[in-house]
């Protein structure tokens, strides 16, 4: 058997012919089992969807409780057996309730493995290496240029900017879902004890975070507070909204961008970036090519980013390697900073 039979990449997204699902579809489809949260892999409109608990609940707060015609949850490590094939869901440390799917039939496993990461973060459950015979992976951060350091030093630098101006509020583009709650976390644990603050669009999600039991401090809502109480705060933002009418209520902000993006300074400078914070919910260079290495897999096929980078090194290790080349997996949780841009420096349609 080849691993084409049991799973194959289609415009739809990876089909499973012997158990007639797809995995994470970026259409609508009768069965779909979805890897974790983020807009490019759980779409609204599927007949069923199985995920873990906590995705379908994320899938609820952002489409509706009728995201999906019908939904079974997947416990961590209990297989589900479709026709035959077994599909067992596993942490993938992306973002909170983030899974890799392992998919076994007649002897073959394939992890299908969404986006992931191997650093420490308590606002998800931790990557579990699956042994498998062909790994799916990402490469959002599939270059040896993305090495990401330390997210604790990130966070420092945003902590030495407030004491240097502790009258400017620190306004942190980070995206509503996963990037948002782990810079709170991480706030948190470089010892800031003050009221953190955060766009309306953040809410529903932080809310859903601290009810699950991640611990974020006191967040408040900006719509909430005064002027004053905002001068010298850590306010987090969609990075849409960091340029729109909304921003303006602050007299004088500083900018920051949470993104592995902004391991690129020109990406920071051309978006107006002043602080930028390279903090990834995607493994890096390193960890990408440590984690395929750990699976023992023979066989990699790499999905959305750096693709052609990825594979050629599979090559030189003597991995079998393909691209996907599924289109519609923009990432959502890492897009590019481009919309932080000011509307003056925009080019002129
Ligand atoms: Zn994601
Ligand atoms: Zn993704």
């Amino acid at each position: 058997m080849r691993p084409d039979d049991l799973l194959q990449p289609t415009p739809r997204g990876l089909y499973c012919p012997p158990a007639d699902v797809y995995i994470d579809p970026v259409r609508p489809v009768e069965k779909a089992l979805i890897t974790h949260g983020h807009s490019d892999h759980a779409r609204p409109g599927h007949g069923a969807v199985l995920a873990t608990g906590t995705t379908l609940k994320i899938m609820a707060i952002r489409y509706g409780e009728d995201f999906a015609g019908t939904t079974q949850a997947a416990a961590w490590g209990r297989p589900v057996t479709i026709n035959g094939v077994t599909f067992t869901f596993h942490p993938a440390g992306h973002i909170l309730g983030s899974a890799q799917i392992a998919v076994s039939w007649k002897g073959l496993t394939i992890v299908a493995s969404g986006d992931y990461k191997r650093g420490r973060d308590p606002t998800a459950e931790p990557f579990e290496v699956v042994p498998c015979d062909v790994f799916i992976t990402e490469a959002t951060f599939g270059l040896p240029v993305f090495r990401h350091p330390d997210p604790a030093a990130e966070v420092a630098k945003l902590l030495a900017s407030l004491r240097l101006f502790p009258d400017r509020a620190h306004l942190v583009g980070a995206y509503a879902l996963g990037k948002a709650q782990r810079v709170m976390s991480l706030v948190r644990a470089a010892g800031w004890d003050q009221p953190i603050y955060m766009h309306g669009a953040a809410e529903k999600l932080t809310r859903f975070y601290e009810a699950e039991g991640i611990d974020l401090g006191e967040v408040r809502l900006v719509k909430a507070a005064d002027r004053k109480s905002l001068g010298g705060a850590v306010v987090l933002c969609p990075p849409g909204s960091m340029k729109d009418l909304w921003a303006r209520r602050f007299p004088d902000p500083v900018t920051a961008f949470a993104s592995g993006w902004m391991r690129v300074r020109a990406r920071a400078r051309q978006g107006g970036v002043e602080l930028p914070l390279i903090i990834s919910d995607h493994s890096d260079w390193d960890e990408l090519r440590e984690t395929i290495r750990e699976t023992g897999a023979s066989e990699v096929w790499v999905t959305h980013g750096q693709e052609d980078a990825l594979v050629h090194w599979c090559g030189t290790v003597g991995l079998r390697a393909r691209p996907l080349r599924i289109v519609g997996y923009g990432e959502e949780g890492e897009a590019e900073p481009a919309d932080l841009a000011p509307a003056s420096v925009e080019p002129a349609a």
